[in-house]
């Protein structure tokens, strides 16, 4: 087997077999990122330096005969509205092109703290504002199963990372849907925790009443420790808890027998979640999986969260509100792009600075955004929008109260459709935001939720050429010639704090 196939636990025993060195390690990651990413462009910055001393750094731990954690020596990516001390965060933005993270986000440092190798940071739409990473103001994500289709987004580069073995993991943001979409197209595993789970200092803020980060990896064990080491109060976001609150499932790591568990498990199905304009071959892979569930022991039962109707525009008004306020500071003095000097001549006051540097440093999708939000933000219009949508957020987080009062789980799709064509969607907004409708509800209640790949839906090829196959994906079913397999994420949604649930769940579906 390659060194990139293998897991975090089988890379962990690699290195403390000493099998291969984590410098090894890290030089075959990131020649492969060298060779395979110009055809994918997962990665707009690589961290080659800070890898390698890294890698060096634990290799010299493991001569000395020192115990290392799971996490020392993993190669990983980070999406680049993370910040890494000394390295660019771009936020997929001209605005922030030559911006230098001057301290580590806390998910780094925590990172760092266990001898963590990064390799680099990940493409994404820009301030994470799309579902397709076209929006990235330096080029488009292409997913490793089709490269004529998206990756997904605004995480698209860290699971097309993941999905194409350029990492272990990737650390993403979520709003509505940003890491369980792309996970989902990219056939990945990718976690939303709850809000509140993980802190978001040191993550550029879009919507900070839905931001959350969370980790994209190959299995869903994987994505386990990762969010274990992740998670937790942290005293620069004081919208974080403690994950000492989190409550753990008795017994869940020692009982043999997920069966019997899973027996006492109810799983609601929303019925709204399965609507007319839906892919009806990801329709079927859906129910399939849930089939599997009940096969398994699970008690599946209908549920109806009356509200989902309404997430979509409530999302889009809650969330362009407040990325109105949070890119205010982007105003050509504090950060990033300036046209003060270089348009000298133009630039006569101070609303001429704000005009010139934000008008060339925002794309499209962000002045949308930002007009979007002022409007529903303003004096005659507040009341009519902007507080509208935050009452029906509390009648949509009221239905998963309600539904779970009945039910532990939910599973839903992720996204109504597999992978789209790159192009396809780009130049409609409401097409483009119609692919969050099953992904935005859980970041309006903060819930937890996770992608589970869960099967394929197969699409004539596009391509004259087989498509570039991740090795992990072949033996997912991917197949080569005329048919591409496209990847399908089950949603699996739960109670807040409950994801270890979620993974327990994850974890007994067999492909
Ligand atoms: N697609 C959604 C949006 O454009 C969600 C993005 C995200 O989760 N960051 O707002």
């Amino acid at each position: 087997m390659e060194l990139t196939e293998l897991t975090i636990t089988q890379t962990h025993e690699g290195l403390i077999k000493k099998e291969f060195s984590a410098l090894e390690l890290c030089q075959t990651y990131l020649a492969r990122i060298k060779k395979e990413d110009k055809k994918i462009s997962a990665f707009l910055t690589l961290c080659e330096d800070l890898a390698i001393s890294q890698a060096k750094e634990i290799d010299e731990m493991i001569s000395t005969g020192r115990e290392i954690p799971i996490l020392a020596g993993i190669p990983s990516a980070i999406k680049d509205n993370i910040l890494v001390e000394g390295m660019k965060c771009t936020a997929g933005s001209k605005i922030l092109e030559n911006y230098f993270a001057p301290y580590d986000a806390t998910v780094v440092k925590k990172l760092k703290s266990q001898g963590v190798v990064i390799l680099g940071k990940t493409n994404l739409d820009e301030f994470a504002m799309g579902s397709s990473t076209e929006n990235s103001a330096f080029f488009p994500t292409k997913n490793p199963c089709d490269l004529k289709r998206v990756a997904g987004g605004t995480s698209g580069g860290s699971a097309a990372a993941v999905s194409a073995n350029f990492c272990l993991f990737a650390l993403g943001s979520d709003t509505g849907g940003s890491i369980r979409q792309p996970a989902s197209f990219c056939g990945v595993i990718g976690l939303k925790p709850t809000y509140g789970a993980v802190s978001r200092y040191g993550l550029i803020a879009f919507a900070s009443s839905l931001d959350q980060i969370g980790s994209m990896t190959k299995t869903v064990e994987d994505c386990e420790i990762v969010f274990d080491l992740i998670s937790g109060k942290d005293e620069f976001d004081s919208t974080s808890v403690n994950s000492n609150s989190k409550p753990q499932i008795p017994n869940s790591k020692q009982t043999p027998n997920s069966k019997f568990q899973i027996s006492n498990l109810r799983i609601g199905v929303p019925k709204e979640y399965f609507v007319k304009g839906m892919d009806e071959e990801v329709e079927k892979v859906i129910k399939g999986a849930i089939k599997k569930y009940e096969e398994m022991g699970a008690k599946i039962e209908e549920i109806s969260l009356p509200h989902t109707e309404y997430a979509l525009p409530c999302y889009y008004i809650i969330a362009s509100s407040e990325a109105s306020a949070n890119l205010a500071r982007y105003d050509g003095i504090k950060y990033g792009l300036s046209k003060v000097k270089s348009q000298k001549s133009k630039v006569k006051s101070l609303m001429d600075a704000y005009l010139y540097s934000r008008g060339e440093g925002f794309g499209p999708e962000v002045r949308r955004r930002i007009m979007l939000g002022t409007y529903a933000l303003s004096s005659g219009y507040y009341e009519a929008y902007y507080l509208r949508a935050q009452k029906v957020r509390t009648l949509i987080r009221e239905d998963f109260n309600k539904a779970f009062k009945k039910v532990d789980a939910i599973f839903t799709p992720v996204s109504p459709s597999p992978a789209f064509k790159i192009g396809e969607k780009i130049d409609d907004p409401l097409k483009m935001y119609l692919s969050d409708i099953f992904t935005v509800s859980v970041n309006l209640a903060g819930l937890p939720a996770l992608s589970l790949p869960c099967g394929f839906v197969s699409i004539v090829n596009s391509q004259k050429h087989a498509p570039y196959r991740p090795p992990f994906l072949e033996k997912g079913g991917a197949g080569a010639g005329p048919k591409v397999n496209l990847p399908v994420g089950l949603q699996i949604i739960g109670k807040p704090f409950e994801e270890n649930k979620i993974f327990e769940l994850a974890k007994i579906w067999k492909h």
